[in-house]
């Protein structure tokens, strides 16, 4: 099957709906296995949960039925994490929100949990969607994201029936086409690729019931305000709207008024900061010298999974080589990769048959690996909020990581910006030989407070 089937189409694992009632364990744990397309579970049978973790009251108090906590078992997860835990009921009881959250927070699910149950509450026994009909659409600003937020829907509502498509540009129209005029529930799609199929009449929302604007502040950034009016006009008044964002600057509290009915706000952690698992630190080094700083980084232990962000596919590929040339499995992720090379590139580094990945900021959002151990600012993000969204990538829900800016000397404004947003200082670290030191000019004012890294040849300050 080629890159661009596996992605068309993801039709939910079916299952009959158990009828209202006391939580019906309903998978074997074989059954689970099974995710292909053709897979049917028609029997309930006791589950053996004994290998999975326990779940705590905390998730079956939100009030959600009993096969979607299978999927939520099933996942592993025991406790909601606190996006979860504020936006599921209020999601469920039909309200709009706003939900200042970033990757990492388990917003995802936050948000494709209440959505699934609405629609089976909703559904009519096992009958097909009609066709062109949808009932939810999920707006994400780039593919990397779509295809996360549709596995999403896969993962939590495999004990269903619906149907999700993700819809991007970039792979051809026509298996898109076929599948939308068959009828789907769930469309997650980018704005742009979405506007062409409303365009060839693909797609129609007249029956939509949920909209969710994911990683709005990204979607406004990447310039598409036009597109989501666009699309919006379309959809029907009276929906429940779910408005996602790591960040709230004036535009998107704008665009929360205009799309949004007496919205909750839900907010996880402090506006803009950082994801709190994670440590980071800045290095000051020439831009000529990081290629080296990063090979002599990368020789350090626990240093098994590294994400790198390059401003430039040139300068991704440069490093690529470079760390290549040293011995280091790397692999490059760009916008002049094929989606098929992007896709591998990915996988690759998931499976952990590349050590290091160098992405620009095509994969900073929606780009869910898990087990990061370390995210490496090759060169200082542009925007201070997309330093909070590349470091999101290690602070997993669980997980910890460290995050690194290398900084040469005319990035420290950036750098003093990026503070600005998260408010506080970000230590620095001088590895003898590489910081350019007493020339920065930048004083003293930060401490360290945590040990981000064994830098034994290096001088904390
Ligand atoms: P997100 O913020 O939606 O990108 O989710 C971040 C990661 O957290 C994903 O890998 C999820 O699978 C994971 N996750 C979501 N909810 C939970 C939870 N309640 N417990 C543990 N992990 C979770």
């Amino acid at each position: 099957m080629s890159v661009d089937d596996t992605y068309i189409s993801q039709t939910l694992m079916p299952k009959t709906l158990p009828p209202a009632g006391p939580a019906t364990k309903s998978a074997t744990k074989t059954a689970r296995k099974k995710t292909t397309k053709t897979t049917k579970v028609t029997k309930a049978v006791p589950s053996a949960p004994a290998v999975l973790p326990e779940m705590d009251s905390g998730f079956t108090d939100l009030g959600l039925m009993p096969q979607l906590l299978d999927a939520v078992r099933d996942a592993g997860y025991t406790t909601p994490t606190p996006i979860q835990q504020q936006a599921i009921p209020l999601a469920l009881m039909g309200r709009d929100l706003i939900g200042l959250a970033q990757t990492g927070t388990g917003k995802t699910a936050g948000f494709t949990l209440p959505i699934i149950q609405r629609l089976l509450e909703g559904s009519h026994g096992d009958a097909p969607a009609s066709a062109h009909r949808v009932r939810a659409l999920i707006l994400t600003p780039t593919r990397e994201l779509c295809i996360q937020v549709e596995e999403s829907f896969r993962k939590y509502g495999k004990h269903t029936e619906l149907r999700v498509l993700p819809v991007f540009g970039g792979v051809p129209v026509e298996p898109q086409t076929k599948q939308l005029r068959k009828g789907i529930d769930v469309v997650v799609a980018t704005p742009g690729r979405l506007l062409d199929h409303m365009e060839r009449q693909n797609v129609v929302f007249d029956d939509l019931e949920v909209l969710v604007l994911d990683e709005a502040d990204r979607m406004l950034d990447m310039g598409f305000a036009p597109q989501l009016n666009r699309i919006v006009a379309e959809v029907p008044r009276f929906r429940q709207t779910l408005l996602f964002s790591a960040t709230m600057p004036p535009e998107v509290e704008a665009l929360a008024r205009k799309y949004l009915r007496k919205p909750i706000v839900v907010q996880v952690g402090r506006r803009s900061s950082a994801a709190s698992t994670v440590t980071h630190a800045v290095y000051p080094v020439p831009r000529d010298r990081k290629t080296e700083l990063l090979a002599e980084l990368l020789k350090e232990k626990g240093m098994d999974s590294v994400l790198i962000f390059s401003r430039t596919k040139h300068g991704a590929d440069k490093v690529v080589r470079h760390l290549e040339g040293k011995g280091i499995s790397a692999t490059a992720m760009h916008a002049d990769k094929s989606q098929a090379e992007r896709m591998r590139a990915l996988e690759d580094f998931k499976q952990g048959k590349v050590r290091v990945l160098v992405a620009t900021d095509i994969a900073q959002r929606g780009l869910d690996v898990s087990g990061i151990s370390h995210v490496i600012n090759y060169d200082v993000p542009q925007q201070p909020e997309d330093y909070v969204h590349r470091i999101g990538r290690t602070g997993r829900a669980a997980a910890s990581g460290d995050a690194f800016t290398f900084m040469a000397p005319d990035e420290i404004a950036m750098v003093r910006s990026i503070e600005r947003i998260i408010g506080e200082a970000i230590p620095r670290i001088s590895v003898p030989g590489y910081d350019f030191g007493s020339k920065e000019g930048e004083g003293n004012e930060t401490e360290v407070r945590s040990a981000p890294v064994t830098m034994n040849r290096g001088r904390r300050r």
